[in-house]
């Protein structure tokens, strides 16, 4: 049975760290929230009373934790000191690809086999071990880190050496912040227009505009059963969060000097939905904005 010292309980981390528990592993959980605590213990993980209590004893160490400041400091206070020779440690946060290389040199030095895995699927993916991980790893490191994450997954993925899966992830929802706006827009305008939205759906889904932010997950309500515009644009995946990975992706293309210009007007469309309060919502609840019809959601 492999033990795991998971840091990092909250919305993404309690569901993978319960999944694991559920899967049999011996969890040794850590959040410095006790409410996180508490609901990881009901789950069937072991309380760790401080992060070096998580580390110590496991073989693979997860993090899932808001940001880079928080993983750096954690590696550098705990884990590079604490964590046993040979363990794996893992990094799922999305975070920037600066410092998911520089953590995973640190930990080579240190003789941990170290990989950044952030994930795609949300907060119920999290929960029914149903995540996508998109892995920067060295070669030889994939197939132990395969196995460790197996639990919590749908697939896993390597995408190339340690940095390399944050690069995929940000890239990834670049695209879809993209995509998304260009969804909505379209169904603005085919509205001004006079079209019926359910019709104008049924053309673009089979005609060159089909994309994953029109066919499954409709800003329009009404039109796939499963997409948050049914539900008041609530759950899913929220529009703080995408403003976060675009801010990540144009970090990373200032340091690459590579222009991406629809990136920044999407973060700039996203930091503008934010600080109208609606960072909250699903990040398809855009479209309210750019109808002009931001009293519509709740
Ligand atoms: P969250 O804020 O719910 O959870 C983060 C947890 O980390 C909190 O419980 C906090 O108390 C804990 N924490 C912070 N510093 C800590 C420390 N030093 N020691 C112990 N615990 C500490 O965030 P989340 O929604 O679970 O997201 C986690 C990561 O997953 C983020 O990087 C996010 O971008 C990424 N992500 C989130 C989603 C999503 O839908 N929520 C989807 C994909 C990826």
């Amino acid at each position: 049975m492999t033990t795991y010292g998971f840091i990092g309980l909250g919305n993404m981390g309690g569901g993978m760290a319960a999944v694991l528990a559920g899967a049999g592993a011996e969890v040794l959980a850590h959040d410095l929230s006790g409410e996180a605590m508490a609901r990881a213990q009901a789950a069937g993980c072991r309380p760790a009373a401080d992060a070096a209590e998580a580390v110590e004893a496991a073989e693979v160490i997860l993090t899932m934790l808001p940001a880079g400041q928080h993983v750096r400091s954690l590696y550098e206070s705990v884990i590079l000191p604490r964590a046993r020779s040979g363990a794996l440690v893992i990094d799922c946060s999305t975070i920037d690809v600066q410092t998911a290389r520089a953590v995973a040199e640190r930990a080579a030095e240190r003789g941990l086999r170290a990989a950044d895995a952030p994930v795609s699927g949300g907060v119920a993916a999290a929960a029914s071990g149903a995540l996508t991980f998109m892995v920067g790893c060295g070669e030889d490191d994939f197939s132990a880190i395969e196995q460790a994450l197996a639990p919590m997954a749908k697939a896993v993925v390597r995408a190339g050496a340690p940095g390399a899966g944050q690069a995929a992830k940000i890239c990834n929802n670049m695209l879809l912040g993209v995509s998304m706006i260009g969804v909505c827009e379209a169904f603005a305008l085919a509205e001004q227009l006079g079209l019926d939205p359910e019709r104008f759906f049924q053309i673009a889904s089979s005609s060159s505009g089909q994309c994953w932010s029109l066919t499954s997950y409709a800003p329009w309500p009404g039109l796939v059963p499963a997409a948050p515009s049914n539900r008041d644009y609530e759950g899913g995946f929220s529009a703080a969060m995408m403003l976060k990975d675009l801010k990540l992706a144009q970090g990373a293309a200032a340091e690459a000097g590579v222009a991406t210009p629809m990136g920044a007007q999407a973060e700039a469309l996203y930091a503008l939905f934010d600080r109208l309060g609606y960072g909250g919502k699903d990040f398809s609840g855009l479209i309210q904005m750019l109808r002009g019809q931001l009293d519509a959601l709740a």
